[in-house]
């Protein structure tokens, strides 16, 4: 009779966890400048990692390098993405616009993004997961439960920026298929208030790298549009508190001139 009783509240809580609802904006208005109609899919896109430019197309090098290649489906060089609702920064160089982050969206449980996945795979090969943004950590709290129903054959692949919020333990994150992209905006105050449009703030910033290097999961570091008279002494900063291994693969992401960007009035010139 317990162990009927255990057994129903495993189920319902797992039914719960995978009833929770993700907000996913469909590509949709200036985006659509970018993508091509051959990349949509339903209200998802698939995307050639070695197309993407801006330095992405390691992205493969480097899974295999970190996860390993042989026990995967799938192309590594192909992404089924995701794009989450909302983000708390406000890139001057952001391709994704305001329509893709704050536009309509979509509720969708997590079983079904998994099969929507897995129809990628089948379609058109896809072999990695990516979750996006927006701010695809401001949803940390149920990445898991995408990596709870995702088989290990198939990678996951989504970013961290570090300022989103405090985040949890990290640990639930850590599996032998899963890579993340820290994404470091800025290296000094100024330099993050010039690709953002806002304050950083330190303290969540390091906290949330503590948790990574410390006790989280596979990642490596991309430096986006860094002032590059700052980027080494920031770098050095890295290496003292952690070790040179913090920096292993990282690269800087070099800015695209989206067409979605060009003759837009939104468009906040580059201060
Ligand atoms: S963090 Fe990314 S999605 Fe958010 S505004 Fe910047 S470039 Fe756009």
């Amino acid at each position: 009779m317990i162990v009927e009783c255990v057994k129903n509240v495993i189920i319902i809580l797992k039914n719960v966890s995978v009833m929770y609802k993700w907000k996913v904006c469909p590509i949709q208005g200036r985006q659509l400048k970018d993508v091509r109609k051959e990349d949509l899919f339903g209200d998802f896109r698939i995307c050639d990692t070695y197309r993407g430019g801006g330095g992405y197309d390691q992205f493969p090098k480097i899974t295999a390098k970190r996860l390993g290649v042989s026990q995967f489906k799938g192309d590594p060089g192909k992404q089924f993405v995701v794009q989450l609702y909302g983000c708390h920064l406000n890139c001057s160089y952001c391709y994704v616009t305001a329509d893709g982050i704050r536009g309509e969206f979509k509720n969708y449980t997590t079983l079904e993004l998994t099969d929507w996945f897995y129809r990628s795979y089948v379609e058109h090969n896809c072999g990695v997961f990516h979750l996006m943004g927006g701010s695809p950590a401001l949803y940390i709290d149920h990445w898991h439960e995408i990596l709870h129903n995702l088989p290990n054959k198939f990678i996951f692949h989504s970013d961290f920026l570090l300022t989103e919020k405090l985040y949890p333990n990290l640990s639930k994150l850590k599996r032998p298929n899963a890579l993340y992209a820290v994404n470091i905006k800025g290296v000094t105050d100024e330099d993050y208030y010039r690709n953002t449009a806002n304050k950083i703030d330190w303290e969540t910033f390091w906290a949330n790298l503590d948790k990574l290097v410390f006790n989280g999961p596979e990642f490596y570091i991309t430096f986006t549009n860094p002032d590059l008279k700052n980027l080494d002494r920031f770098k050095q900063k890295l290496i003292n508190r952690y070790s040179e291994e913090v920096l292993k693969d990282s690269f800087v992401i070099d800015l695209i001139k989206y067409e979605a960007l060009k003759n837009d009035k939104d468009f906040r010139k580059q201060r």
